[in-house]
């Protein structure tokens, strides 16, 4: 694993074939990362850390996700 790595596919149009400094999607223009919505977290302290395409809410301070709060994760899935 390095520290430089490329973007999971597009949330919201699945395109795949991104470049590791790719920050929106080509195809839709959704930026392509998931941050925690609080501010005050430890998430956003200096740097935005990058959760997982799938996270709901900040696993560090259980507030939504950038990508819930912009309903780009469905709801559908328990
Ligand atoms: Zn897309
Ligand atoms: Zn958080």
């Amino acid at each position: 694993m390095s520290d430089k790595c490329i973007p999971e596919p597009c949330i919201k149009c699945n395109y795949e074939d991104l470049n590791e400094y790719s920050e929106y999607c080509p195809i839709c223009g959704t930026y392509l990362f998931n941050h925690c919505s609080n501010d005050m977290c430890d998430c956003n302290n200096g740097e935005s850390v990058i959760l997982p395409n799938f996270y709901k809410y900040c696993d560090a301070c259980g507030s939504q996700t950038t990508y819930l709060e912009n309903g780009l994760i469905p709801d559908f899935e328990e």
